[in-house]
């Protein structure tokens, strides 16, 4: 490697960022890529050799080890093998692709659905392929990366509005020329801190700029509404949005992407966006394991209705100890810390005490919001969650943070 200089800036970047790793290590505050060595029920795991409450997951209705989803996994692999023969577009497409497919459309309420082999790669490659040059996409500012890097790929220009701030989305609308194509784009719940977007006020918007409605569901199925089924039965408008994104690898334990909506649109979505035409298949037993979570949600309707009760204890106790947990109504608990330091300390204690919660820092989320961002699921019970409210109350009175 002596071809590189020690001036490269490449390998600066490189060195910069391991070292902030490494000292992190040192200190014994570096928690991130541990590995789970075994599952110990719905919301245990095995960690280090110690068995934690998990209270990181995305699994949100403990659907990670159902009885049913594992089946419908194995069975795929008996009848279909491990891969596929390629991309969709090709010799990639199983029968069991296009049955995931129906199922979704008709789980979220629309004319056809497509798939994909992540949720990134979704957001990313539909985005880039819907738009182009001269085209106005426009942003929450606290939307997820794979939103954000698809608004820059796509070449459109790029309009951010104050987050969840609807007079700031309807002063960039006014800035879109008037025969220019115009696609507003936000999370259902935001990802780093769990408040819901103002959606009914939203669609008016879109509808009253004539702009395309595109919202990213990972946080909200199996979360929001009666049965699970996501932003637009919670508040009673189903048919309200025009791209309805998700993934397949929280709520629906397996991995990939959707989008649902108009037969037309996922018609153009198959023939021109390049995370499908160039990228693998999804091999067929994680498509079976993503067919029969859907499944699952609507034949087991406690599940949404314990992970309401479940969220609503634990951010009710967090706030009782005076913790602020800002916006958030859903399973992602921001519990704010402040400094990065701080966030690391805390995290510490409670993985000590075998409640497995994760920091997250600057540039995740802003400087000086660093925070422990907590999950709750279905799978745990209330004297699980009540532990985890005492240990991070301890920790957070022996640290300061209340
Ligand atoms: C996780 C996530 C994605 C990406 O989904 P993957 O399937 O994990 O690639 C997209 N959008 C949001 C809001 C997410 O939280």
């Amino acid at each position: 490697m002596d071809y590189i200089k020690a001036s490269d800036a490449i390998l600066q970047r490189i060195q910069a960022m391991n070292k902030r790793a490494e000292d992190l290590q040192k200190a014994g505050l570096y928690f991130y890529n541990q590995p789970v060595t075994e599952l110990r029920g719905g919301a245990r795991v095995l960690v280090n050799g110690r068995e934690m409450g998990m209270f990181a997951s995305y699994s949100y209705l403990g659907l990670i080890g159902h009885p049913k989803i594992n089946a419908a996994a194995k069975a795929a692999i008996d009848r279909y093998s491990t891969g596929t023969h390629g991309v969709r577009t090709l010799a990639g497409t199983l029968a069991i692709h296009r049955e995931l497919e129906e199922t979704i459309a008709a789980f979220k309420h629309a004319e056809a659905a497509i798939t994909f082999s992540s949720g990134y790669a979704t957001n990313l490659s539909v985005i880039a392929s819907l738009l182009g040059r001269g085209d106005y996409v426009i942003s929450d500012k606290l939307n997820h990366a794979s939103i954000v890097d698809g608004c820059l790929m796509s070449g459109a220009k790029f309009l951010r509005f104050r987050h969840n701030d609807m007079e700031s989305l309807e002063a960039r609308l006014e800035q879109v020329p008037d025969d220019a194509a115009r696609l507003v784009v936000a999370d259902a719940v935001f990802s780093m801190d769990g408040d819901i977007i103002d959606f009914p006020r939203m669609v008016e918007i879109c509808r009253k700029h004539h702009a395309w409605l595109m919202i990213d569901e990972a946080h909200s199925v199996g979360v929001l509404g009666q049965t699970g089924r996501g932003i637009e039965e919670h508040f009673g408008m189903m048919d309200a949005i025009d791209i309805k994104m998700g993934t397949l690898s929280k709520t629906i334990p397996s991995v990939g992407g959707y989008i649902a909506g108009r037969k037309d649109l996922i018609n153009y979505l198959r023939h021109s966006t390049r995370a499908y035409i160039f990228s693998a298949a999804l091999p067929p037993a994680q498509a079976a394991a993503a067919k029969a979570a859907f499944e699952v949600i609507l034949e087991e309707p406690w599940r949404v209705e314990k992970l309401r009760a479940n969220s609503h204890q634990f951010i009710q106790g967090l706030k009782q100890q005076g913790f602020d947990t800002l916006y958030t109504e859903t399973a992602i608990v921001p519990v704010l810390c402040g400094e990065d330091e701080v966030a690391y300390r805390m995290t510490r204690e409670a993985q000590l005490r075998d409640v497995f919660v994760l920091p997250v820092v600057s540039p995740a989320v802003p400087p000086g919001l660093s925070r422990l961002r907590a999950t709750v699921t279905a799978a745990h019970e209330p004297e699980e969650i009540q532990h985890a409210l005492d240990v991070i109350g301890e920790a957070g009175r022996k640290i300061g943070v209340i």
